[in-house]
């Protein structure tokens, strides 16, 4: 996910070790379908996770998903921050995405993603989520969010669903977002 505003970080992240690799655009097949499951948590899945490091932080992107570097594979990274301002670094493999029972709270705020560059739209998501999933070791780890964390995590388990965030709005508005970046 893109956000209209960058931080700087502080110390040493993730991705140090990494190689950016360059984000597809929207159009690329690789982006419009289910990416695989992870089968091996071994040295190329971190290895992987480290270039998606590298590959967000160099664009700025606040979440990256594998298949935003073309790769077929369930993993998602992210650093952004909830609603209090805590911030929140970590790699995902095989996220499931756990959203409150209906009618739940949406939250409207602008959205943006490295693979359509330039465009923020406003786009309706849950104001809460959370995340079930592992981390590159294969150890369990959980995520709940608020704010851009929970706007976050939808937005890349979208992605690796096969799902572009425009895919979710109106046809009219998605058409003038990708002539604006130059897309479609
Ligand atoms: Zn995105």
């Amino acid at each position: 996910m893109a956000t209209d505003h960058t931080e700087a970080g502080t110390g040493p992240n993730p991705g140090d070790r990494g190689t950016a690799r360059p984000v597809v655009r929207y159009g690329e097949p690789v982006l419009h379908r289910a990416c695989a499951p992870v089968e091996r948590y071994d040295d190329a899945l971190a290895g992987l996770v480290e270039d998606m490091f590298a590959s967000m932080y160099a664009a700025n992107g606040v979440g990256l998903a594998a298949n935003q570097i073309g790769v077929d594979a369930r993993v998602f990274v992210l650093d952004c921050e909830d609603a209090d301002g805590e911030r929140t670094v970590a790699a995902v493999v095989n996220p499931v995405l756990i959203l409150p029972p209906p009618p739940r709270e949406l939250a409207v705020d602008d959205e943006g993603c490295l693979s359509v560059p330039g465009a923020f739209t406003e786009t309706p998501r849950s104001a809460t989520a959370a995340v079930e999933g592992f981390d590159p070791a294969g150890n369990p780890i959980r995520i709940e969010g608020t704010g851009t964390l929970a706007r976050c995590l939808q937005h890349e388990c979208d992605h690796l669903d096969g799902t572009v965030y425009v895919d979710r709005l109106p046809a009219k508005t998605r058409k003038r977002m990708l002539a604006d970046a130059g897309l479609r």
